[in-house]
């Protein structure tokens, strides 16, 4: 059986170097991710915001911690001091009580905009139009408190391999427009999350800057404990 140092390492090597590895720690203990973190990984992401804060707490502060789950406004304050990037900024509500809050911190906080992609009615996240209309109202006036770095989405949960590609495909291609339209407004928009345990290899081939992976490096979550 392979342990999660294995796992670790073999995702290094096999991944190029401009794909960044996204551990997802999530309903995982904390001895998971310092066997991950003694192997060499630094980059974690959690979807609850209790548990990022008890894990923050108590391990090493040279982690960066990635948030990737629904994030409700009255939970911020448990997540974004600590956060170096959230990947699943879904409404503009939840933008702009990031925002409030970033500015009032003093805090800069980075944030990729979630695109729904999937067929799934389930999967949350913006459609194109809403995105656009996000990128011209900060270009117009820009957040202060606020980096948006790119976008993350969700392919269906499915094996049919052609459809996780045309879902990448459209989020790719839509994500090279949106960068090359406000490059001059939105610098940091340069990172595009797309690829899980069963499809980052899709998401690799068709450009993901990052994948987020968890299955396949810890194992089965317990959803019980
Ligand atoms: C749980 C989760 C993952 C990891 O999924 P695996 O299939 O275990 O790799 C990735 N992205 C998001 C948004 C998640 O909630």
């Amino acid at each position: 059986m392979n342990t999660i140092a294995d796992n670790i390492k073999r995702y290094t090597n096999e991944l190029p170097s401009t794909v960044k590895l996204v551990a997802v720690s999530k309903f995982n203990p904390n001895q998971a991710i310092i066997e991950a973190y003694n192997a060499g990984q630094r980059v974690f992401a959690e979807s609850r915001p209790q548990e990022m804060l008890s894990k923050v707490q108590s391990l090493p502060n040279d982690i960066q911690w990635h948030f990737i789950g629904h994030l409700q406004t009255n939970k911020l304050k448990m997540v974004l001091p600590y956060v170096s990037l959230i990947h699943s900024i879904d409404s503009l509500k939840l933008l702009n009580e990031v925002n409030k809050y970033a500015v009032n911190h003093n805090l800069k906080i980075n944030c990729l905009l979630e695109m729904h992609i999937a067929q799934e009615e389930s999967k949350q996240g913006f459609d194109k139009e809403e995105i656009l209309d996000i990128m011209e109202k900060t270009a117009a006036n820009p957040l202060q408190g606020v980096n948006i770095c790119g976008l993350m989405g969700m392919a269906s949960f499915v094996d049919d391999a052609d459809q996780i590609t045309r879902e990448f495909t459209l989020l790719k291609t839509f994500f090279d427009n949106v960068k090359e339209k406000f490059i001059s407004t939105h610098p940091y928009f340069t990172e595009l999350s797309m690829g899980m345990s069963g499809d980052y290899k899709i998401a690799v081939a068709l450009g993901s800057t990052m994948v987020r992976i968890g299955t396949s490096i810890f194992g089965a979550r317990n959803y019980n404990k």
